[in-house]
Order: structure tokens, then C-alpha cells, then sequence
């Protein structure tokens, strides 16, 4: 069955998101256009479940892919396997995602092998061809293909930066960490615990965020708030909860696991 003429999920089956702009609209108006959606963000921000409730809500089948550093372009398009003694080409998740006209997202996508961004280059402007070398194939992506890559700048360093060759041939939205009251909700309805004790652990983490000159790479995520919620919800003391899902996750350094600990005393 052709992706387009998929059956919408029912909404029961839509993983739950809630939006912090307009970034549903956006994503509708990329999918509709056949135009490649660049996320950029921090870890744990609600980037991945974004693309999972648009592409449920759209009827999309979505095929996502964790980046990594030894991920190439092979990994994406495919290669020949030896099965029962013949060899036999067996498509990787792009190709699948352009032949049935799916959505497919990549996680991080600076990570990736540099052969990844000449795949995507064809794929990405007003061709929307996939080229299988192997096959000698050449793939014209269906209107219901959408290209959906996520990285965060954070993170990167000069050797993987996204090319402006690359980053260019995208729309782009920034996400972050939702304002208090988005984040109190998500993390309520997500780990099963009432707003009222989550409201404090919200204004936790906009104390770390706020931080600045300690040594943490990062902010506390909202994925980590709802791992401390789900063990308050869980009958774990609100302390020992935050040490287990914010304080060890966050830093090695045990200088700074005391200035978080003190932190956290200070914000009950
Ligand atoms: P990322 O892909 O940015 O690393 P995820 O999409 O995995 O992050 O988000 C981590 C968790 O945070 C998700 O499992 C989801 O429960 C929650 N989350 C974050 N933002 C939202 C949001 N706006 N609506 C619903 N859930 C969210």
C-alpha cells in the first residue's frame, strides 16, 4: 500500500506531543511540499516524539535512524547480503522510506560518515532522487517522502559541523526545553505524576539551565524530569529521585554534584 493512502492512526494511537509553537504547521506544510525538515536542539527536548505524532497524525509510515559515527552510506541505502548462498540486495531504511513514499528521520545527523551528505544532497533539492549506485537504480521519491534530519548544535565541534552546502537544502526549526507550564504538563502526563509535585522539579531544571560557569555540557533534559517524576510516582523519595535521574546523569565531576545538591536544596 502507498504511504500516501495509509490510514491515519486513530488519535488513541497518536503518541501524545504537546507543541510549543507553531511547528505542527510548519511540518504539515514541509510534508505536503516535499520539502526536508532540519530539528535543531538540545538532547532530550521532545525532537524524536515530534516526528513520531506527525508522522501518526499524517498516516505516514516513519522509519528513523540513530546517526552515529561509523554510520554509512551503505547503512542508509543498502547493500547485497549472501542469503542461502546467493547474494541478494536487501534495501536500508532510506530506500525503504522512498520507495513507499514514508517519512524518514535522522537522529543526529552530523554524526554520521561524510559519503551520508552526497546521498542526501539529490535527495534534498527539486530532484528528490535517491541514487543506488550498487543497483545502478535511481529513485524518484513519491509525494508522500519527506526527509526529516535532527542534530544539536551544541554539541558539535569543527570536524562535525553541518555543511552549509548540507544545512542549506532545509527548512530548519530550533527547538529547546518548553516554557515552565508546557513542561510541567509534558512531564505530568507522561510519568503519571500530578502537576503539583512536578512543579517544583520544573523549577529545578530552570535553575540548571540558568546555570553558567559550571561545568556541564548541558541543561537538565525534560526526557530526565520525567525519569525523576516516574520514580516520585513510583513511591520514591523526591531527593533520592532527583540524585538517581538528574544529579548522576548530569556529571562525572563530584565538585559539581555538590553545587547541584546544593542547589536542589535551596529550590524545595
Ligand atoms: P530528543 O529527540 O529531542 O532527544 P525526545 O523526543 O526523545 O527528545 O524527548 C524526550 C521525552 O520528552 C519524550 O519521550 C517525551 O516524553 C518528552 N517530551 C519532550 N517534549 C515534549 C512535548 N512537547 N510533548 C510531549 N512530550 C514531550
Amino acid at each position: 500500500m502507498n504511504a500516501m493512502t495509509q490510514a491515519r492512526a486513530p488519535v488513541q494511537d497518536i503518541p501524545h506531543y504537546r507543541p510549543t509553537g507553531d511547528e505542527c504547521t510548519l511540518f504539515e506544510m514541509a510534508h505536503k511540499n516535499g520539502l526536508p525538515l532540519l530539528l535543531k536542539g538540545p538532547t532530550g527536548c521532545g525532537k524524536t516524539r515530534f516526528v513520531e505524532h506527525m508522522a501518526a497524525r499524517l498516516g505516514q509510515r516513519l522509519y528513523t535512524v540513530a546517526c552515529h559515527d561509523d554510520l554509512s552510506a551503505a547503512d542508509l541505502i543498502g547493500r547485497y547480503l549472501l542469503r542461502g548462498g546467493a547474494t541478494e540486495w536487501v534495501d536500508g531504511p532510506l530506500t525503504r522510506a522512498v520507495r513507499e513514499g514514508a517519512i524518514c528521520y535522522l537522529d543526529e545527523v552530523v554524526e554520521a560518515r561524510k559519503d551520508v551528505a552526497v546521498v542526501l544532497h539529490p535527495l534534498t533539492d527539486d530532484r528528490r532522487t535517491l541514487m543506488i549506485d550498487r543497483t545502478g537504480e535511481e529513485l524518484k521519491a513519491p509525494p508522500g517522502f519527506m526527509l526529516v534530519a535532527s542534530y544539536n548544535p551544541g554539541y558539535q565541534n569543527v570536524l562535525k559541523r553541518m555543511k552549509p552546502s548540507t544545512r542549506q537544502r532545509f527548512l530548519a526549526a530550533s527547538f529547546d526545553f518548553p516554557d515552565p507550564e508546557t513542561e510541567t504538563a509534558v512531564v505530568a502526563t507522561e510519568s503519571g505524576l500530578d502537576a503539583v509535585r512536578v512543579a517544583p522539579m520544573i523549577r529545578l531544571a530552570g535553575r540548571i539551565r540558568s546555570l553558567s560557569g559550571m561545568d556541564l555540557e548541558e541543561g537538565v533534559s525534560t526526557r530526565l524530569l520525567i525519569y525523576a517524576a516516574t520514580l516520585v510516582a513510583g513511591g520514591m523519595g523526591l531527593d533520592r529521585a532527583i540524585e538517581a535521574a538528574v544529579i548522576e546523569p548530569l556529571t562525572d565531576d563530584e565538585d559539581v554534584r555538590t553545587a547541584l545538591r546544593d542547589l536542589v536544596a535551596t529550590t524545595w
